[in-house]
């Protein structure tokens, strides 16, 4: 082990932080609040001993920069927000690992790295607040919708420019943050896997691939309404039987496609009373997988399973989008290194997908070389203050993740 690092120290620290920015009901960190504020003071506190400059940039992304032999840079990042009661380590596992990573880098290379590192909080991961995630990231990638984002509010009726004014961010000024990727050479992020994958594989880490693409429709089926009582059941045109087949294909639909998830979330029936045939029912479908080919036939095949129900039960059907994000693979190379990291640390490594969305995937998108790495979580839950991860697995992740930032930077010199 690196007698430098000291993951002990990380493990300290998250729990210094869940004192400092928590209660009985869980983690309180939600961006742009005096809590959130509060947090980002104390984590310049602990990375004030080391030769860094710091500085918030336009769209309120914290960076904490060591200038190596290179401008070509390594970035750590994660975020520092939470939602209301979330978990102790839902992104700043991430950031504190990152910190305890710097005081390695800057110790060994004697403030000198070869090439420049720099920590990045992202402002605004969860979206708890205003509904919209990954608000610093996609800032700085430049996809942010800025016509959207402008008219989000809060529960009060704030509105997202004049939260962001009260922490001294202007909003129209946010995708000035893209600057800050010029010398982006590679990003790494370390993550909680929120999943219950390897905890079920009984393994500490994993290389994660990609962020998944997301396909999500609104399908609603249009029959008749009929007297329950006197209607023949071979003279019904039934919605609800239509959608009601689409729940168990679905499944079959994610079985074909290999490791693809879908989900029917609502239904909605029309009139909805006891005494109807069902006239109309919208249901809403979530498709995602991490490759487009596939995310696009299972897609297809759900269209032609729909249409084959309707046709059978002598209804009609039409489609609605409602939102698609495409895939996010991380580099391949990048994620062989990733993978190399955790054999040497813990002997067995699983490579999976990420369903979730991440800032790693905005940065992925703003086309810099990315790779994330996961931990397990215990009962495959956050966004929760049951959220866990047993203590030598954070240990390990910190090692783990220090051995991938070393990696990466003998990538980028080459
Ligand atoms: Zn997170």
């Amino acid at each position: 082990m690196n007698p430098i690092l000291s993951p002990k120290r990380t493990v300290a620290e998250l729990k210094e932080l869940r004192a400092l920015t928590g209660d009985a009901n869980g983690a309180q960190r939600v961006a742009f609040t005096p809590m959130w504020v509060k947090t980002r003071a104390w984590l310049r506190e602990k990375l004030a001993g080391l030769p860094l400059e710091m500085h918030t940039d336009a769209a309120g992304n914290f960076w904490a920069t060591l200038r190596g032999e290179s401008e070509k840079s390594l970035l750590i990042g994660g975020h520092m927000d939470s939602v209301p009661n979330g978990g102790w380590l839902d992104g700043c596992l991430n950031v504190m690992a990152g910190v305890e990573i710097l005081r390695r880098i800057n110790a060994q290379y004697n403030g000198k790295p070869p090439v420049t590192i720099r920590l990045v909080d992202w402002a605004d991961e969860e979206g708890a607040r205003f509904g919209k995630s990954l608000f610093g990231s996609s800032a700085c990638s430049g996809n942010l919708n800025l016509d959207e984002a402008r008219g989000l509010k809060d529960k009060n009726g704030i509105t997202l420019p004049d939260a962001l004014k009260n922490v001294g961010i202007d909003f129209e000024r946010v995708k000035d943050s893209h600057k800050e990727l010029k010398n982006a050479a590679a990003y790494i992020e370390l993550h909680i896997e929120q999943g219950p994958v390897l905890l079920d594989l009984d393994l500490p880490l994993g290389a994660v691939l990609g962020t998944f693409g997301v396909e999500r429709h609104a399908i609603t089926f249009h029959g008749q309404a009929a007297h329950s009582g006197s209607t023949p059941m071979n003279r019904r045109k039934d919605a609800f039987l239509a959608a009601a087949k689409m729940s168990s294909e679905i499944y079959a639909i994610a079985e074909r496609s290999g490791s693809g998830v879908c989900t029917i979330g609502s239904c909605i029936t029309k009139p909805g009373i006891v005494t109807s045939v069902v006239e109309e029912c919208r249901i809403t479908l979530d498709q995602r997988h991490l490759d487009a080919g596939k995310l696009a036939s299972m897609l297809a095949e759900a269209k032609s399973a729909s249409e084959k129900f309707a046709k059978a039960g002598n209804v009609l059907v039409s489609w609605e989008r409602l939102w698609q994000i495409a895939p996010r693979p991380f580099n391949t190379e990048l994620i062989a290194l990733c993978d190399e990291s955790i054999r040497e640390t813990c002997g067995q490594v699983h490579r999976l997908p990420s369903g979730p969305l991440h800032d790693a995937a905005e940065v992925a998108a703003a086309g810099v070389p990315t790779v994330m790495m996961f931990v397990q979580s215990l009962h495959g839950i956050s966004h929760n203050k049951i959220e866990d991860t047993k203590e030598e697995h954070l240990e390990l992740c910190v090692t783990a993740f220090d051995k991938l930032a070393e990696k990466t930077i003998r990538w980028i010199e080459k």
